[in-house]
């Protein structure tokens, strides 16, 4: 089949195979010119490996330091009639180079969120890896989660907490800049997003694996978290989502206790604002990106998902250096990004965009080109009008 991109609001439902394995491919080359010199992580468990910062992560640990990974994804496989859904391609396209080098790759299908997944991830580490994980990655994006607990399935809000909010945001298929306003969520709504998004499952992955011994000496594991600043505060960091992040700051304090007797440590990193699939479907995000990426690159400081997980594995986690980490304990990767200079001429540039000028003011053409790369589209050297067959 002949594969183009088909938008629909926030989210391409096509993938191209040949492309998304370009993207992959793309970031082992960054991995690969920027070879660590120190030991890194030997067997590393990636919850959420398929796309944004999950897959990146794996592809530092793998190209990186030569470590054997188990991936953990929640992917649509493709039909005769159907792609499969991006970050299908991009793990197929992963486990292919990694063979290559002779890497151990093995990646579970499985909803993260469930007991059978971790039960699954336990045999898996027993069989395959020496019987013990000495990094875990959590890097979960995910609308919904089912308590494994008790069956109930919970759907986060994207909503504002105290009073309503509005803001400028773009709609990324007309392009128009038009002001949103964030409903109040109930204290359901702050509850509900708070047990998809928050640290509940983080906890319960650490506890199954400590619980089965798979877990090396020395063990460290890191969740993924935004924060932001005035900006973007009022619709994340000081909305729902942000509750859902403080409640992973509180689980990092249970994981850390957990891991003691390992010598373990548990972190909480901070990333920076990138394009994935996650960040697009947040409101707002569109346009803050569009208009960051135009600043970070006059700046000459802009990062993409591999060079912030590279950074983070290779100057953080595994550097011989001291951590630096901010007064709550977390690793900040988005210093860059909340430098007062950038956020001002995000601002200024914020009050003064509309819909005739937004390409002019914002680098909107980067935040789309880098949208449609997460799907595998508008890579040099991949020929589109080829016929290509959705199973790989
Ligand atoms: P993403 O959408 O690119 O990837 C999400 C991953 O989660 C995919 O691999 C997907 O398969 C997996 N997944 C979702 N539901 C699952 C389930 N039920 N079971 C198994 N796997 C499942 O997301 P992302 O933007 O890379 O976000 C990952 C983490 O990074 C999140 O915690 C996010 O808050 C954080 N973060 C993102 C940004 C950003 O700007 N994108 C910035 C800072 C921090």
């Amino acid at each position: 089949m002949i594969i183009k991109p088909k938008v629909r609001g926030f989210i391409c439902t096509t993938a191209h195979p040949v492309g998304c394995a370009k993207h992959v491919e793309e970031q082992i080359e960054y991995v690969k010119a920027n070879k660590p010199a120190g030991e890194g992580p030997k067997n590393v468990l990636v919850i959420g490996c398929s796309n944004g910062y999950g897959l990146a992560t794996r592809i530092s640990a793998a190209f990186g330091y030569g470590a054997n990974t188990l991936g953990v994804q929640f992917e649509k496989e493709p039909t005769e009639k159907r792609t499969a859904s991006a970050g299908y391609y991009n793990t197929k396209a992963f486990e292919d180079f990694a063979a290559k080098e002779g890497v151990y790759a093995k990646s579970l299908n499985i909803d993260a969120f469930s007991n059978e997944a971790k039960e699954q991830v336990i045999e898996l580490i027993k069989s395959d890896m020496g019987g013990k994980v000495d990094l875990i990655i959590y890097s979960l994006g995910s609308p919904r989660r089912t308590d494994p607990a008790t069956g109930t399935t919970y759907s986060s809000a994207l909503k504002a907490i105290g009073e309503p909010v509005t803001r400028k945001s773009l709609n990324t298929d007309t392009k128009q800049v038009a002001d949103f306003t964030l409903d109040i969520a109930t204290e359901e709504e702050i509850a509900n997003t708070i047990k998809v998004m928050g640290g509940e499952d983080w906890e319960l992955w650490i506890n199954a694996l400590a619980d089965a011994d798979v877990l090396a000496e020395g063990v460290k594991t890191t969740a993924y978290s935004y924060i932001g600043k005035e900006l973007t505060w009022p619709i994340y960091g000081g909305a729902t989502i942000g509750q859902a992040k403080a409640d992973v700051d509180r689980a990092q304090t249970v994981v850390n206790e957990k891991l003691a007797g390992l010598n373990g440590s548990a972190f909480v990193s901070v990333l920076k604002a990138v394009v994935t699939q996650s960040s697009s479907a947040i409101p707002v995000m569109p346009l803050y990106l569009s208009t960051l990426i135009k600043v970070m690159k006059e700046e000459g400081t802009n990062e993409g998902c591999i060079e912030q997980t590279h950074g983070l594995l290779t100057k953080e986690m595994y550097a011989d250096s001291e951590l630096t980490l901010d007064e709550a304990g977390r690793i900040r990767m988005d210093l860059l990004e909340l430098k007062d200079e950038v956020q001002k001429k995000v601002e200024d540039l914020w009050e003064q965009v509309t819909s005739e000028n937004l390409e002019e003011l914002t680098d909107f053409a980067a935040y789309q080109a880098e949208f449609f790369k997460l799907f595998g589209f508008g890579f040099d050297g991949v020929d589109y009008e080829a016929d290509v067959s959705p199973i790989v």
